[in-house]
């Protein structure tokens, strides 16, 4: 089997825009979500490396047998987005936004995946209040296949007023034992959870999120920090993935964080009685935290109140603790 996937990546042509049978490719002239889905070898027609913008958010075209995603949180949505490239060079891509639910929804490709994990969540019907310990509904892009994972912690840049670089760290590691531990609001002594998941290091780089609401390359380095964001968005996560055969998902290789430096309707104390419209720093690095181990939104029209809803209320902790559905997650993947 990968004899046979190296064989083909390595017959086919890198730059001239022609098929392997010696035809015209179909090559498009710009890189869109509706292009894609009707089939774009990145190999074949030299893509790899360039910039496609889903729901106005950049993505490089990754390296054959390799994908970017990025899940941006903000204030009154969130987005997922998610590109990749077969061994064999076939773009696709994925996700939750406008772009990508106008592909699932209007186009003659409709991938299954976006069809259960999409479609289907529109006509959800369930009231939105349930209770965060009964609702179970959890997703999964991909995960680290290691023992844990260094992150390095950038505490001396762009800190918002008030937040110590000693507070950041230890706000920091909190949320990351949160996952590792289990910490839950349900009661659920979920004492098998000892995952030791995460190793924070100190550094003074940033990460590879860029203001222009993209995501780099990946540079091997998994980096969190503030920084600037364009004001749409609180956090942002980007993962970078390589595809192992004989493993179910994607594997994260490398995952960025970062929190907009640019706002500064941020707290430490959301239960406070002066916390007016400020975002709890903590509840959003638990959130970010999940989804640089993998885990993705839930479904919103679901609307359960856990630590991987996409959304998050001001002066509003409670993400800080996992709920039934982020720790089923974290059973099952880790
Ligand atoms: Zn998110």
């Amino acid at each position: 089997m990968a004899t046979a996937l190296v064989a083909t990546f390595a017959a086919a042509p890198v730059n001239a825009a022609t098929s392997p049978d010696g035809g015209e490719a179909d090559c498009p002239s710009s890189l869109s979500v509706d292009a894609i889905s009707r089939g774009v070898n990145a190999i074949e027609c030299n893509l790899v490396g360039a910039e496609i913008r889903v729901d106005g958010l950049g993505l490089y075209v990754p390296e054959p047998g390799t994908g970017v995603s990025m899940e941006a949180i903000g204030e009154l949505e969130a987005i997922h987005s998610e590109v990749s490239t077969s061994p064999d060079g076939v773009l696709s891509v994925e996700g939750d936004g406008p772009d990508v639910l106008r592909l699932a929804v209007n186009s003659a490709f409709v991938d299954s995946s976006l069809e259960d994990s999409h479609v289907s969540a529109q006509t959800d019907t369930r009231e939105p209040d349930y209770s965060r310990c009964l609702e179970n509904s959890a997703t999964v892009n991909a995960n680290w296949f290691i023992g844990y994972v260094e992150y390095e912690l950038n505490t001396t840049e762009n800190l918002p007023p008030g937040l110590s670089p000693a507070a950041w760290e230890a706000l920091a590691l909190e949320s990351a034992e949160t996952w590792s531990n289990g910490h839950n609001s349900c009661g659920l002594n979920y004492t098998q959870f000892d995952l030791n998941l995460f190793r924070l290091l100190n550094t003074t780089s940033n990460s590879n999120i860029n203001a222009d609401t993209s995501c780099g390359t990946n540079d091997g380095r998994s980096i969190v920090d503030f920084g600037p964001l364009d004001g749409t968005w609180l956090g942002w996560t980007c993962t970078w993935t390589n595809w192992v055969p004989g493993r179910p998902s994607y594997t994260i290789v490398d995952a960025d964080v970062r929190i907009d430096s640019t706002r500064s309707n941020w707290t430490t104390s959301p239960n406070s009685s002066g916390c007016s419209g400020d975002y709890d720093i903590q509840a959003l690095m638990t959130h970010e935290f999940g989804h640089f181990i993998g885990f993705g939104h839930v479904s919103e029209w679901g609307g359960a109140d856990l630590t991987m809803s996409p959304e998050l209320t001001p002066c509003d902790g409670s993400a800080r603790l996992l709920g039934l559905g982020d720790l089923a997650v974290l059973s099952e993947t880790y």
